[in-house]
């Protein structure tokens, strides 16, 4: 149960940390972070950079900071970031990116979040003085606007090849990474081996209360470290927060239990005729189109005790999560069951 609902599927960013990971924060060794001084920091952050084969990572609170000190990093006032218009980084982040690196959003289209390499080689035009100066890429994966779509290999890689040949660099937000990696099957290095710095965050799927960890070359997170002070993120004690990081890491080895529940979710909601889909490679997510206001439905739904989220005026977003079960999946369908008259296609 979290908090007034008894099942909460507006995002996986509502869960609560367990009294285990409140023990782990209390009892963790730290020291001051802006000294560099705090072990349990700098081990989160080794860790992480281990497991996404990087050389070095930073510890930050939010994913938007993550997003917005790597954007910092790689770009000049003047500079180009080639974006695709569904991503978090431009479209959930307010006009952050512009305001403080002051380089210019180049907005792209493709399929599930991602644009093709060749849209890239498109947009990105020669040295000239009419034009900005193409600095960097971004790819989310997995892609939240998407539906939490899982992008393969065979899509990103070629992207990321295209970016390199052109002499821009790459940042995946890979927020929900590891998602992506459960649902491909594949390792989380393995997703972002030839990407230049890469964001994932603790504080959704993996259940921590707090931060995200950036991580890249060393060359990379000394300048980042510097941009994090720049906006405020220089914590001190920070390795009670940390701890939980630490702890929210090995929950990656349960993920595949939330993308089955979502299946599960889809399924009888596509049994009921909601107009309910997944992306090709689903993970943790499902979304549906409601015939009218979207809003309507999330409010009958919510005097059930059953919290959704929009995405979109008729569009509805259901996320799974660590503090959602088997009986909250039943007891969301069976809500749904009795708001079947939200649908048209459903008598
Ligand atoms: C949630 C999210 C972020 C930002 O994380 P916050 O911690 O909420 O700032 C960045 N990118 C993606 C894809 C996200 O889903």
């Amino acid at each position: 149960m979290t908090g007034q609902y008894a099942v909460d599927l507006r995002s996986d960013t509502v869960t609560r940390p367990s009294a285990a990971m409140r023990r782990a924060m209390a009892e963790a060794e730290v020291g001051d972070d802006v000294y560099g001084e705090d072990p349990t920091v700098n081990r989160l952050e080794q860790t992480l950079a281990e497991l996404l084969g990087k050389a070095a990572g930073l510890f930050v609170p939010s994913g938007t900071m993550a997003n917005q000190v790597a954007i910092l990093s790689h770009t000049e006032r003047g500079d180009e970031l080639f974006i695709h218009r569904d991503s978090h980084a431009y479209y959930y982040e307010g006009a952050a990116a512009t305001l403080w690196s002051g380089a210019m959003l180049t907005l792209l289209d493709g399929d599930e979040g991602l644009f093709s390499a060749e849209a890239l080689q498109n947009a990105v035009r020669p040295p000239n003085i009419h034009h900005p100066h193409p600095r960097l890429v971004a790819i989310e994966n997995t892609h939240n606007r998407s539906g939490g779509a899982a992008l393969p290999p065979n899509r990103v890689d070629p992207v990321i090849e295209a970016a390199h040949e052109l002499g821009l660099q790459v940042h995946v937000d890979g927020a929900r990474l590891f998602n992506a990696a459960q649902a491909l099957n594949i390792s989380p290095a393995r997703l972002v081996q030839d990407a230049d710095s890469v964001s994932i965050c603790l504080s959704k799927g993996l259940g921590a209360p707090v931060g995200s960890v950036l991580v890249g070359s060393s060359e990379f997170i000394t300048k980042a470290r510097t941009y994090r002070k720049w906006l405020g993120g220089g914590m001190r004690q920070a390795g009670v927060l940390a701890a939980a990081g630490l702890m929210a890491l090995e929950n990656r080895h349960r993920l595949a239990d939330d993308h089955a529940r979502a299946g599960r979710l889809l399924n009888g909601l596509l049994d009921m005729g909601y107009d309910a889909w997944v992306p090709e490679v689903p993970t943790n997510m499902v979304m549906i189109e409601t015939p009218s206001s979207a809003d309507e439905l999330v409010e009958a739904a919510a005097k059930e005790g059953v919290a959704l989220g929009t995405m979109g005026l008729r569009r509805i977003r259901l996320v799974t999560h660590l503090d959602v079960d088997d009986a909250g999946i039943d007891k969301a369908l069976d809500t749904f069951s009795r708001l079947r008259t939200f649908n048209r296609h459903a008598g």
